[in-house]
């Protein structure tokens, strides 16, 4: 069990540390200055994409972020409460759905494999599903695709390991991503007054990385916003939004749904959420590149805007969806069972199992925990009705 203090990747960024951090520079960071040097700053976009995913010297292609030898950890590693949970709530949108076959489970982003093998459990419980299961698991990283390779070998069942959505089958698809869209990159503007500018990564008077303020950029704030103050930072992410609008329309061409589960915000605020960590700490975004995790808040209204903008245009379609508001991962879990499933798991327990077990509730669902800070998304056929979501 981990440390229920320790932070997750929810927290805010503290960049206290940066003195502390060894005079060292990463072979990414040498190439960043000489990028930079060259051909002028950067997005934080950018820069967010050449940390995490460059292929010779990226996080996630390069190192073993999650678990106590890594990183961070996650829901799934905190409990297999949570993959359970979830597995139930799929196996059911899948049984209201009209039990297609092959039941293709896609997850994105699926780390050690954890939550993909605790889902599998819950969902093999019915024995036409586990006949139908197909799953599907997109993943960037070598390393963690051996790891989920070796944690699912002794299930027999049809899985698939794909770089991206491209090659994902087409047919009704069942989506599942936890702390996925948060990798994925954000730009960052700031506002300057009269403007708003790309908020971008150079290089200060020392040669070192620095923010500074790029170009002017159009924005479009949305009508029952109101307008961001001199300074503030507003941060949105193409690239999230462009997979879930891709998701989106292949869920209204074929059918499936979409369960997406991150930390992050529903009402559209302003403000830095851009963080690092590093061993379990709190880090400097802009230090050690490319060895250090980097995420951003996730969206949500702007992600449930673009799901339910390409529903619409597949009005009338054969696979009607909805996207319900999203809802606290909180009041997501204790809704499907997750005090009752504590309950049973206890049963005949030594007491210290059992405090263990209620920890892991408190963390997974607690309001100052991961309780609210975590939301819940779905994209749902129209005649399911699971609670929480409410569907209409
Ligand atoms: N879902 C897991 C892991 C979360 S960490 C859990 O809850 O424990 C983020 C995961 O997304 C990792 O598996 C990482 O390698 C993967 N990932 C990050 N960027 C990706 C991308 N662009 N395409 C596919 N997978 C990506």
């Amino acid at each position: 069990m981990s440390d229920p203090t320790e932070p997750h990747r929810s927290n805010a960024p503290d960049t206290a540390n940066r003195a502390l951090l060894p005079d060292q520079e990463t072979p990414l960071e040498t190439r960043l200055k000489r990028m930079i040097a060259t051909g002028g700053p950067i997005s934080v976009a950018d820069y967010m994409t050449l940390c995490l995913t460059d292929p010779e010297h990226g996080y996630y292609t390069n190192a073993q972020p999650i678990g106590q030898e890594g990183d961070f950890i996650t829901a799934p590693e905190i409990s297999q409460m949570f993959g359970e949970i979830i597995g139930i709530f799929m196996l059911s949108v899948w049984q209201q759905s009209g039990r297609p076959s092959p039941f293709h489970l896609v997850e994105l982003g699926p780390g050690r494999g954890t939550l993909m093998r605790d889902m599998l459990r819950a969902i093999t419980t019915d024995e036409a599903a586990a006949r139908a299961l197909h799953i599907h698991l997109v993943e960037i990283s070598p390393d963690l695709r051996q790891e989920q390779q070796t944690c699912l070998a002794d299930l027999p069942l049809p899985a698939e390991w794909h770089g991206s959505l491209k090659t994902l089958p087409d047919a009704p698809l069942f989506f599942v991503a936890n702390e996925f869209f948060d990798c994925l990159p954000v730009h960052q503007w700031i506002v300057t007054g009269e403007a708003v500018h790309e908020r971008v990564v150079g290089l200060d008077k020392e040669g070192a990385l620095a923010f500074g303020v790029g170009p002017i950029r159009a924005y479009h704030a949305r009508s029952d916003q109101a307008a961001p103050e001199k300074g503030a930072i507003l941060e949105k992410s193409p690239a999230s939004e462009a997979i879930m609008a891709d998701i989106a329309g292949r869920l209204a061409l074929r059918g499936g749904a979409g369960l997406f589960i991150d930390y992050g915000y529903v009402d559209a605020g302003f403000g830095d959420t851009l963080q690092a960590l590093k061993a379990h700490g709190h880090a400097d975004p802009l230090a050690l590149p490319g060895k250090q995790d980097l995420t951003a808040h996730v969206n949500f209204s702007a992600l449930a805007d673009c799901a339910r903008a390409e529903l619409a245009k597949a009005e009338g379609s054969a696979n009607p969806l909805t996207v319900p508001d999203p809802v606290t991962q909180g009041t997501f879990l204790l809704n499907l069972g997750l005090l009752e499933r504590a309950g049973q798991l206890g049963t005949s327990k030594s007491h210290r199992e059992q405090e263990a077990i209620q920890s892991a509730v408190e963390r997974l669902a607690g309001p100052d925990q991961m309780g609210n800070l975590f939301k819940t998304m779905a994209i749902l056929p129209q005649a399911v009705t699971i609670p929480p979501f409410s569907v209409g």
